[in-house]
This record gives structure tokens, C-alpha cells and sequence, in this order.
């Protein structure tokens, strides 16, 4: 199977975490997702994760320096460079995006596409508040929302204009969501294609 290399946006609460992993399943890409790595470092008591605690559990970004680096040193693993990479909560501002696009660039490994996960954001937050995470206090989640909406969704006109942009119905089930992100994903790498 060829790597493949797509970035998942959505709001916190859209399903993102839950087609992330069906889209590793069915395309075999490597699963980056930076809140999971910055958790595990909270919870092994890491610098990087006492640096980052503060930060996550008012709802607030870790810097982007810091999180540029830990991505780019996961993508240069071999394991990326075979498997291709899903990444999942990053980019998060205009600066990730330019530093991601930078590290691309630079391996000569172009992006397939950016899929938007579009789920309203009345329906997110009742979803939030449902699953009860420790770092989803009403006030970190009202927070994660807005940091949203400043710094995330600018980022769809940014993958727009690059002609990598997949907005994708969010609402209904997990697996009519899965067909959809499957479709347009298909669609970028011309399965089916009469080529
Ligand atoms: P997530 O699981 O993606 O919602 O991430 C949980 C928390 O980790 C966020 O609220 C941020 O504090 C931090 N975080 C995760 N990814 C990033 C990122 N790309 N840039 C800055 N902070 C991040």
C-alpha cells in the first residue's frame, strides 16, 4: 500500500480521535496525534510535559517551538517515511502550518489533503461535556473552542488555497462519517480512477 500523508481539523469533540484511528486501520498511515504524545509526557512527568500541563489543563496551546519540534523529529522516523502519517491535532495555528509545510518541503513528501471534520459547535460541546475527559472542564473546553475559531479555523482557507483543502460532513454515524472521509481520500489518491 502506498504511505499516505494527511492532516485531520476538526473541532475538540468532532469524532477526530475516532475516524483518526479507522483511517490508520484502513490506510495504514503512521498516527500522529500531538495532544496523545503530550499526554503521555504529562503523565511520565517529562520536562516537556511538566512545561506543557499548565498549558493543557486551562485549555490554552503549548508553544508553537516546541510542539514544531516534536513533530518534525516523529516525522523524520523511518517508520513515517514507509507508512506515510495521519496527523491529528496539528497544525493548530498559521505558524505549525507553515513550519509543517516547511518539513515537507524539505523531504519531498507532499500532503494529500487536509479533511475538515465540520461538526457545529453546540454539537461539540454537548459532546464534550458528555465524555467527562480530566482536562474538559466547561471552562478549558469554552477556551479550546475559541483558540478554535482564532487560531485553527484560519488554517481551512490556508489548505484551501493550496488545493488541499476536504471539508466533510461530521454529523451522523461513525461509519457513514468513516465512507465520506474514505470517498474524498480515494478520490486524492485516484483509486479507482480510470488512469
Ligand atoms: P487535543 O487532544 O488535540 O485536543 O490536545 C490537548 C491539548 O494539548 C490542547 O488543548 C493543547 O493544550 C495541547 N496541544 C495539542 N496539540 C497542540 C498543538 N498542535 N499546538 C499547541 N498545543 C497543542
Amino acid at each position: 500500500m502506498a504511505a499516505v500523508r494527511l492532516v485531520i481539523l476538526g473541532r475538540q469533540g468532532s469524532g477526530k480521535g475516532t475516524q483518526a484511528a479507522r483511517l490508520v486501520g484502513a490506510y495504514g498511515p503512521v498516527h500522529i496525534s500531538t495532544g496523545d504524545m503530550l499526554r503521555t509526557a504529562v503523565k511520565s512527568g517529562t520536562p516537556l510535559g511538566l512545561q506543557a500541563k499548565a498549558l493543557m489543563d486551562s485549555g490554552d496551546l503549548v508553544g508553537d517551538g516546541l510542539i514544531n519540534s516534536i513533530v518534525s523529529e516523529r516525522l523524520a522516523a523511518s517508520d513515517v517515511e514507509v507508512q506515510g502519517f495521519l496527523l491529528d491535532g496539528y497544525p493548530r495555528t498559521p505558524d505549525q502550518a507553515t513550519a509543517l509545510e516547511g518539513f515537507l518541503a524539505e523531504a519531498g513528501t507532499p500532503l494529500d489533503t487536509a479533511l475538515n471534520l465540520e461538526v457545529p459547535v453546540d454539537e461539540v460541546t454537548a459532546r464534550m461535556v458528555a465524555r467527562g475527559r480530566a482536562d474538559d472542564t466547561e471552562e478549558a473546553i469554552r477556551r479550546r473552542l475559541d483558540l478554535y475559531e482564532s487560531e485553527t479555523a484560519p488554517l481551512l482557507a490556508w489548505f484551501d488555497e493550496r488545493g488541499l483543502l476536504d471539508v466533510v460532513d461530521g454529523l451522523g454515524a461513525e461509519e457513514a462519517v468513516f465512507d465520506r472521509l474514505s470517498s474524498v481520500i480515494d478520490s486524492r489518491l485516484g483509486v479507482g480512477d480510470a488512469r
